[in-house]
């Protein structure tokens, strides 16, 4: 009964959660890396897939993490899910199972530094190539898609200039062409984007931003159809990728707040793009909500709420922007996003720091460019912070 609820804040609160026979209210930590049997015979009907069971912690065998993945399979309205233990963890098995030596992966628009350097460098020694297609080049999308493109991948609002991908027209070319979509749906959370619903094979999200919400939990998740996710689960057994029980357990605390913090960070998010649009020191603001944003007429369409990550660029050079940003004191200066406290980057110096300077500028990924990730303080605090730094 508890999992049939379809409004999103609901299931936060309900999917997933398993009936204790103790009556704790929530689905318990079950913090053991192993789980008994009363027979041989038992054991072998799980370990033979004949019946449902809890059996090893690294298999995913274990209630807390298989009550978190249903929570999460529901939050993207996805057949199942399979949580990681980082986000980086998620894509590297989504890599592995469906791309083999010879493949190429097609990488659209900016993406996260480090999965820029898993697609450059780490899976170039299986002689998995990337090709790398900026937002500026879609057009040449459709001939890039060969017989030996094993996945599409794209960030959406992409990382750290916040470009806006149309995922509905490029899962259409993706289904023409025979090939995955993988999308990364971090910086918009499932409260704000769901991509499977615009077409996307399998959505994956570093739970350790706003699914986690706390700063305090690292982890991954990748969601579709269980057919599409059936292959990866061999690669995170043998990998040993599996989160740890506590941090499904943490994350699962997390996501029953999930609706509600991210509302308020994209109410928050809002209130300081327009706040930054008139500063006369600020030369361009990132924000999907501002109408005068090049992604606000695709974002309208496909997102449910603008987010809480936003970038500008600052009037002044590296050394201007960083005093700047030593300037804040409400923003810590930390590389991650998606808490309930509002960070700041230069992502010069951390997200792209190990990107090379050409391709950097190729990307439009400037000296002056300010990363905001916007948590849950008042919006009116966050105004005046960044007004004494300004
Ligand atoms: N995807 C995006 C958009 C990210 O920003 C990050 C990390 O910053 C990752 C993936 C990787 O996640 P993790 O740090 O949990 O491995």
């Amino acid at each position: 009964m508890k999992n049939q609820f379809t409004g999103f804040q609901t299931k936060c609160v309900h999917g997933g959660e398993q009936l204790d026979k103790e009556g704790a209210i929530h689905t318990p930590l079950y913090n053991h890396s192993t789980f008994g049997f009363r027979s041989t015979s038992d054991l072998l009907d799980v370990v033979e897939g004949r019946k449902q069971g809890n059996l090893y912690t690294r298999y995913g065998l274990n209630p807390t993490i298989t009550s978190v993945e249903k929570k999460l399979a529901a939050l993207e309205d996805a057949e199942n899910a399979y949580v990681f233990s980082s986000g980086m963890a998620a894509e590297a098995a989504v890599f592995m199972t469906y791309c083999k030596p010879g493949d190429k992966i097609i990488c659209i628009g900016d993406v996260y530094g480090g999965t820029y350097e898993l697609l450059s460098l780490n899976l170039r020694q299986f002689q998995i190539e990337t090709e790398f297609i900026l937002g500026s080049e879609l057009q040449t999308l459709e001939n890039s898609i060969t017989s030996n493109t094993g996945i599409v991948f794209l960030e959406t609002p992409s990382n750290p200039n916040i470009e806006i991908f149309d995922i509905n027209k490029i899962a259409r070319l993706c289904k023409k062409k025979n090939t995955l979509l993988v999308v990364d749906n971090t910086f918009a959370s499932p409260v704000n984007q769901s991509p499977l619903q615009l077409g996307a094979d399998i959505v994956v999200h570093s739970t350790t931003k706003y699914l986690g919400g706390h700063s305090d939990i690292t982890g991954g998740v990748i969601m579709g159809t269980k057919a599409l996710l059936e292959p990866v689960w061999i690669w995170r057994k043998n990998l040993g990728q599996m989160m740890a029980p506590d941090v499904a357990f943490l994350l699962a605390r997390s996501l029953r707040t999930l609706g509600v913090r991210v509302k308020m960070q994209n109410h928050n998010a809002m209130e300081i793009a327009k706040y930054l649009a008139t500063h006369n020191k600020v030369k361009k603001v990132n924000y999907p909500g501002l109408p005068n944003f090049e992604g606000h007429g695709m974002a309208k369409k496909q997102m449910k709420g603008f987010g809480g990550m936003l970038s500008f660029e600052y009037d002044g050079d590296a050394n201007t922007t960083a005093d700047m940003v030593d300037r804040l004191r409400l923003f810590s200066i930390a590389p991650s996003l998606g808490g309930v406290e509002s960070l700041v980057t230069q992502p010069v110096t951390t997200t792209h720091h190990g990107m090379l300077p050409e391709e950097r500028k190729r990307r439009g990924i400037t000296d002056n460019l300010v990363r905001l990730s916007i948590g849950l303080e008042e919006a009116s605090d966050l105004i005046n912070d960044l007004k004494n730094a300004l």
